[in-house]
């Protein structure tokens, strides 16, 4: 049953479950199963006044965004008529929140009279992320509960806010420190004989604060994303000034424009595509594994201090050891300057800087590695070295502990043949900055077993990454794609594009970084050693002289002040080089090439269809499960845009024809061998497009 009843103390008690976040969902008959219980506990006379409740450890998360995309018309219905319902009451009700109460569940919750939160409780409207506005009259009853700077504040960043700020701020009228049911129903009794206390009656605190509706629309993103930031402040300013009905009806109308939004289906599609990469395709979802608790990071590197301050940051030990003990110094600098940096922002308090600092050890001695339910690898990129290390492992590692490497481009089953037990090595392939990317590809070996797979899935999550499963292949998901991106990127450099052009035609589409910005912020020496790797294992698949012939003059990008760019500052802002413009030109006339204009749209397609090809082709291979686990790395992973979804759902939007046609037309152009269509692609194209082959993402 979604919802029980009874009755204590004289209070109509309603309590729903939706496990195990309590979505409020139609198609779960959530909204209408309340919607019931309301209206017979305020007929009946027994029953002076109402606790609505949710089932389990959070009150809810909000709507079933899965839902979301199938009938748009029935999507604020339901809510919406709760919300009514709610208000033509006459008995007040109170709303016991416990968890989170996120989206739908927390305007259901203001929809009541009062509300009691547990003490851990939080509280958001996070609509904006997903491209949206509260649907259900959260603009509205927040305004009038909080007024319109802590409405302004919430609703435009989406942020949750904890229960005794949201005290403070009006949002909730008690903070439970023991159980929120039980003081709901104390405190409903006692207001029982009030009368209503609609939040749609409520003045506008203070009446003031027009200006942060002004100051926030100045702030407000430009372009798409900006859309749902700007209609929520309409909507609140149109309450603010003509009333709650008004207000209602702004805000209903702005939701149901938004909701069929180009935007909007990116971040819908953005977000339960990550969720659904959780959910690995033949993993038993029982394989339930003991979650880790000690790690050993073997390279104090640039990614070994990453991941031992991502690893920490989750309140897990980890120990660090490196062969070098200069290393290691370095190592306990940057783990050191990092949390302090943490500490001064005011991320962490002084207490959890230094918890996590304690977390992390540091040593010389590999047989510290014992002990340790997962050991990670993150030392030189040579398959020498690894061998060593791995062999070591084998010897020292506890029996059970999961042996993970960090290598971007080494062939993960010949580094599990190092061992003696090659169904407990996977990869876990990190990315720089590792204690700020989201993204963790974990990379299934021939010989995986399930458990160390879906082990390592799960130690993605204890960590907060987003962990996304590959098969092995030469750079992965990301990289492998990321390559055929820049092959077009250096090949319009030839034929008459400058390396800013570049970069602000994708950065205005909405990558987050140009290409070039972007190797000049990794370094260009990481692509260099790969490049002339590749020259020799791929001689037929040629690549541009140009980022070779810069670093060949010593500019690896940021960390030597110059690269595409220079830096003068060692980093931030790129200026432009003319040196580099010309070196550039010199190269087109090397090749014989008379330098064409080429219009934005061209860059675009080229960098954008050269990616969607080349995730075709990872599909194909089998070396991603769906298209959707592309799509989560990418926006997890490479900067881009949620709201355009992923390459591969964003290919679904222009549609694939379109897409094909494109490519095939490039074929006939210069170096047309880049561009053979994957067979998958061209499946797709025929049978409705990449979707088909998400199946359920929910
Ligand atoms: P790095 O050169 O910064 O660090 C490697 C560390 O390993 C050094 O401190 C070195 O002293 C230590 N080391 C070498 N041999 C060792 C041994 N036998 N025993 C113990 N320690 C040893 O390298 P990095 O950039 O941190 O890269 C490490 C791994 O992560 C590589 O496999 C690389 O391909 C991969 N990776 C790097 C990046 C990146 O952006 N840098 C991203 C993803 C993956």
């Amino acid at each position: 049953m979604p919802v029980e009843t009874r009755v204590e103390d004289g209070v109509g008690v309603v309590v729903f479950s939706n496990p195990p976040l309590n979505p409020i969902s139609a198609k779960a008959d959530i909204p209408q199963a309340i919607e019931q219980a309301l209206l017979v506990f305020d007929r009946d006379p027994a029953v002076v006044a109402i606790v609505l409740a949710a089932e389990g450890r959070m009150f809810s998360a909000g709507a079933d965004i899965g839902e979301f995309g199938e009938d748009p018309a029935e999507v604020g219905a339901s809510p919406r008529r709760l919300g009514q319902t709610l208000d033509a009451l006459s008995k007040p009700v109170v709303t016991a929140i416990q968890g989170s109460a996120l989206g739908g569940g927390l305007e259901l919750a203001l929809s009541t009279d009062y509300r009691i939160a547990a003490a851990d409780a939080k509280l958001g409207l996070p609509e904006v992320t997903l491209g949206l506005i509260p649907g259900a009259g959260g603009t509205q009853r927040l305004l009038r509960l909080a007024g319109i700077p802590a409405a302004v504040r919430l609703i435009t960043t989406g942020a949750t806010v904890g229960a005794a700020e949201a005290r403070e701020i009006g949002l909730v009228d008690a903070v439970a420190e023991t159980d929120v049911r039980a003081a709901a129903v104390a405190f409903a009794r006692k207001v029982a004989g009030a009368g209503r206390r609609r939040s749609r009656d409520l003045a506008i605190p203070d009446g003031e604060g027009r200006e942060a509706i002004a100051a926030a629309l100045a702030k407000a993103p430009q372009g798409p994303t900006g859309d749902a930031v700007r209609g929520a402040l309409e909507a609140i300013g149109t309450g603010a000034e003509q009333g709650f009905d008004a207000g209602l009806a702004a805000e209903y109308a702005t939701f149901d424009r938004l909701l069929v939004s180009e935007p909007a289906r990116g971040l819908r599609h953005a977000f339960l595509a990550e969720r659904a990469a959780a959910r690995v395709p033949g993993l038993d979802p029982s394989l339930r594994s003991a979650p880790i608790e000690r790690v050993a990071l073997i390279g104090s590197g640039t990614m070994g201090t990453g991941v031992a301050l991502a690893v920490a940051q989750a309140g897990l030990a980890v120990t660090v050891i490196d062969a070098n003990e200069a290393a290691l110094d370095r190592s306990r600098g940057v783990v050191a300057s990092t949390i302090a940096r943490n500490v001064e922002r005011g991320r962490l308090t002084p207490a959890a800087g230094e918890a996590q600092r304690g977390l992390i050890a540091f040593s010389r001695d590999m047989a510290d590695v014992r002990g340790a339910d997962l050991v990670i690898e993150a030392v030189f990129e040579d398959l020498a070295v690894k061998k060593q290390v791995f062999e070591t492992l084998d010897r020292l590692a506890d029996p059970g502990a999961i042996l993970a490497s960090n290598t971007s481009t080494l062939d993960l089953d010949q580094i599990a043949a190092f061992t003696a037990r090659p169904e407990a090595v996977v990869g876990t392939h990190f990315f720089s900055p590792a204690n700020i990317m989201r993204l963790l590809e974990v990379v299934r070996g021939a010989r995986t077993a399930p458990q160390v797979l879906a082990r390592a899935m799960a130690f993605a999550r204890q960590i907060r990454k987003v962990g996304v499963v590959s098969g092995v292949c030469d750079g992965f998901i990301g990289n492998r794609m990321f390559e055929e991106y820049l092959r077009q990127v250096y090949f319009l450099l030839e034929e008459g594009a400058l390396p800013q052009q570049v970069d602000a035609a994708m950065e205005a589409w909405g990558m987050a970084m140009g290409p070039l910005r972007t190797m000049d912020l990794a370094g260009q020496d990481i692509g260099w050693s790969i490049r002339k790797r590749r020259a020799i294992e791929q001689p037929d698949r040629p690549y541009s002289r140009i980022p070779d012939l810069i670093c060949e003059m010593g500019r690896f990008g940021q960390k030597t002040g110059a690269g595409f760019y220079l830096y003068p500052q060692g980093g931030g802002r790129p200026e432009v080089d003319p040196a580099i413009d010309a070196l550039v030109e010199q190269e087109s006339h090397r090749l014989g090439l008379e330098r064409r204009a080429i219009r934005d749209e061209e860059i675009v397609e080229r960098c954008l269809y050269a990616l969607v090809n080349a995730g075709a082709e990872i599909l194909e291979d089998g070396i991603a499960y769906r298209p959707l686990d592309i799509d989560t790395v990418w926006t997890c992973g490479y900067g881009f845009p949620r709201f355009r979804g992923g390459p591969m759902f964003w290919a679904d939007r222009v549609g694939l024809g379109r897409v094909l046609d494109r490519i095939e037309q490039f074929a006939q152009g210069r170096h047309g061998w880049a561009w053979r269509p994957a067979e998958l692609l061209r499946r797709a194209a025929r049978s409705g497009g990449f979707a088909g082959l998400d199946g359920d993402p929910v």
